[in-house]
């Protein structure tokens, strides 16, 4: 007898169908194999699958060998998921099913001894794969329903032990799919308790996060400690665009890192600061182990922030800065030239002074902001929208920046003396027209001159040559 039910494995972030074929008389007597490339805890669902069976009052197929393939064979099947489709395939092949077959549903889930279904991993990604094969329902255990149910045109249903499950082949209309507003949910966790405005000064940093904001460029705050570098950060959700529904299921899936930042950048070890120029430059992370190697896209957003020097007090001029030469030089250089220019914009963030702190608040909001920054987006993505895969100003290719940060004789000779003059890298050029393309679409121009904008650009990119002029004490 052979009886077939539908699973989903999870590679990477992605998800892909399984189906797991259950054979029972076929093997040799008492053997009980699992096929396919299961991992360790696939092939200790046998124990648990057996246990949970004989609890809930279903007989085992005793004396008779069992073969459970779980096809496609050649992709490496992990975790615990499959012993529900697993245990139903049983079920099945003993005749408890009333001969249906169970083509249209995915099941996923642990199985307790009792018989009782456990959490899974990556039913999210499950439920994006059963919709992309046109599976119309998912059978998920209870504290996974919602995570699934945010993927429209499935249907979701929860379960919280075996027997249920078999309910559920035999009587499917006296279930009920789980229902979750995704847009509710959605509009509800773009509520910020925070706001750009409780940021006293620093007039010239939330610009420079509004240009970053808008471009989607990566950026890097340098000040003392206090001075509002991790405020400033943890505001930027409230001015980006809201995420449509697709993009925050495209998150919830990845973990994204963006936002997240730290105090003291430099802290970290020079090596595990360099790794992060592959997925800066690429916009994809290859994890490479001994039987497979993934690759999780990585697009982000960076937003760093570091103190100027070990004790944090390098030129505020109203602290003193005990820091040798040696050791400003030893911690600057902890991040590369290369890794720096992948950063577009450089901030300084001075310490806040008294005066500014007491001052009545008067800044704009986030909200004033963001307008802003959905209007420069809305350009953005009119201009690329024939350029696949490009969605902001930081990603434009080179080719993409001689089209479209075109600018005069004049502006270009302003741009290498000034490169020059700094001590810029080659790479520099590019960032400043990226940003001042930025800058431009802020102002909703066409051009990226007059000067004033390249100008606004190199600011944003001055701490390149404070960087150099350090190394040089
Ligand atoms: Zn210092």
């Amino acid at each position: 007898m052979l009886f077939k039910t539908l699973s989903a494995s999870v590679y990477g972030i992605d998800a892909y169908v399984v189906e797991v074929e259950v054979d029972v008389g076929s093997a040799r007597i008492q053997d009980f194999n699992v096929v396919g490339l299961p991992d360790n805890a696939v092939k200790e669902s046998r124990e648990r699958i057996k246990s949970a069976l004989r609890n809930c009052g279903f007989e085992f197929p005793h004396g008779q060998g069992v073969t459970i393939n779980l096809a496609p064979a050649d992709v490496r099947k992990e975790g615990s998921a499959f012993d529900l489709p697993m245990g139903l395939g049983l079920v099945g092949c003993m005749g408890h099913f009333f001969g249906k077959m169970l083509d249209q549903c995915m099941f996923l889930g642990e199985l307790s001894l009792d018989g009782s279904v456990r959490p899974v991993r990556g039913a999210l990604s499950a439920a994006l794969a059963a919709r992309e094969v046109g599976i119309k329902s998912l059978a998920v255990p209870e504290a996974n329903a919602r995570e699934a149910a945010v993927v429209e045109g499935v249907d979701v249903f929860a379960l919280k032990s075996l027997p249920q499950a078999v309910d559920l082949v035999n009587s499917p209309e006296s279930f009920q799919p789980i229902r979750v507003d995704a847009h509710q949910l959605l509009s509800e966790a773009a509520q910020y308790s925070v706001d750009l405005r409780d940021v006293h000064g620093q007039q010239a940093a939330k610009r420079a996060l509004e240009v970053a904001c808008a471009g989607g460029h990566n950026i890097l705050f340098i000040g003392p400690p206090g001075a509002g570098k991790t405020m400033l950060a943890k505001r930027i959700p409230t001015i980006l665009p809201p995420m449509s529904l697709e993009e925050a299921i495209e998150t919830t899936r990845i973990h994204s890192v963006a936002g997240v930042l730290e105090d003291g950048l430099p802290e970290f070890q020079r090596n595990v600061l360099e790794v992060m120029r592959q997925p800066l430059e690429d916009g994809s992370v290859t994890i490479a182990r001994a039987a497979v190697s993934v690759t999780f896209p990585s697009r982000f957003m960076l937003a760093a922030a570091m103190n100027p020097c070990p004790c944090g007090y390098f030129g505020d001029p109203t602290r003193d800065c005990h820091c040798t030469p040696p050791m400003i030089q030893r911690y600057v250089s902890k991040i590369s030239g290369p890794l720096l220019d992948r950063i577009d914009i450089h901030i300084e963030v001075p310490a806040v002074k008294y005066k500014e702190l007491r001052a009545p608040v008067s800044a704009e909001d986030s909200a004033a902001v963001r307008q802003r920054v959905i209007a420069a987006r809305n350009r953005q993505m009119e201009r690329y929208r024939a350029d696949k895969k490009t969605y902001s100003n930081a990603q434009m290719v080179p080719k993409m920046i001689r089209k479209y940060c075109a600018i005069t004789p004049d502006g270009e000779k302003l741009l290498e003396n000034a490169i020059t003059r700094l001590g810029l890298s080659a790479r520099a050029h590019d960032r400043i027209l990226k940003v001042a393309r930025t800058i431009a679409d802020l102002d909703a121009s066409e051009g990226i001159e007059p000067v004033a904008r390249l100008a606004e650009a190199f600011y944003r990119k001055s701490w390149d040559s404070l960087h150099s002029t350090r190394r040089g004490f």
